[in-house]
């Protein structure tokens, strides 16, 4: 499937561990990641500093859902269950 327009449930909703142009500890869970334009497009789209934990996500039924809000219920659930204790 293809990425929706103005989403960006993954690029909020998930923790990221490794260092992020502009973020150097990573995000938190539910943090907007700074590399979010406007439009909520990621600026390092097609840059080789962009994470490799973002190249390597791929858009699917079961995490983008049907809409931005189902996605980051999903995404805050799935983050929720995997945070180590
Ligand atoms: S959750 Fe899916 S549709 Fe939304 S930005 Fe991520 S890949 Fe794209
Ligand atoms: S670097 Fe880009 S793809 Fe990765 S979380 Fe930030 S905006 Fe999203």
């Amino acid at each position: 499937m293809k990425c929706r327009e103005k989403c960006a449930a993954c690029c909020i909703a998930p923790s990221i561990s490794s260092p992020i142009p502009g973020m150097p500890n990573g995000k938190k869970a539910g943090e907007r990641c700074v590399q979010l334009d406007d439009e909520d497009r990621c600026r390092l789209f097609m840059h080789r500093d962009r994470p490799v934990v973002c190249r390597k996500l791929q858009p699917s039924e079961d995490m983008c859902r049907t809409s931005k809000q189902e996605a980051l219920v999903y995404l805050t659930e799935l983050e929720e269950q995997t945070k180590p204790d």
